[in-house]
């Protein structure tokens, strides 16, 4: 909320310096600079805000392993730490094999986002059919059911 109440003052501040611009260069300086500011600013908080909402997200790219499979599964992870009573902050990385495919070691399930169809949702995708064999994923109870 913070955030878009930030995004729109700021919005409105270059807005209203483009109005005032007094030529098309000023105004267009303007404008490529506050979205410019915008997108910079979504990089660096978005999934900073997204991670305090959902309690899982997918890693920021600066966070996930280098690797040539540019497989980016790696999650941030908030767990409660019911001892201390404050949250701790987990890198981690789930695998399972896929129960459609049966086949163990050939087949794996990964976290992925949910695309379009599952928007919002981190969904168990597995590689030999990613669009076919997709499953729920808990990250609280470590379970996935089928969602197909
Ligand atoms: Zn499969």
């Amino acid at each position: 909320m913070i955030l878009l109440i930030a995004a729109a003052l700021w919005s409105w501040l270059v807005l209203v310096g483009m109005g005032a611009a007094s030529t098309t260069v000023a105004f267009l300086k303007l404008g490529f600079i506050g979205t410019l500011t915008l997108l910079i600013a979504y990089t660096v908080l978005g999934w900073q805000f997204r991670l305090v909402a959902d309690r899982v997200i997918l890693a920021p790219w600066f966070l996930q392993p280098l690797s040539l499979s540019k497989q980016d599964d790696y999650l941030l992870e908030l767990r409660r730490n019911e001892g201390a009573k404050r949250n701790t902050l987990y890198l981690v990385r789930y695998v399972a094999n896929c129960p459609v495919c049966g086949a163990k070691g050939l087949d794996m399930v990964r976290v992925e986002s949910g695309r379009l169809e599952f928007f919002g949702r981190l969904v168990g995708r597995c590689n030999r059919a990613p669009n076919a064999h997709v499953f729920s994923f808990d990250h609280v109870s470590k379970r996935g059911r089928f969602l197909r």
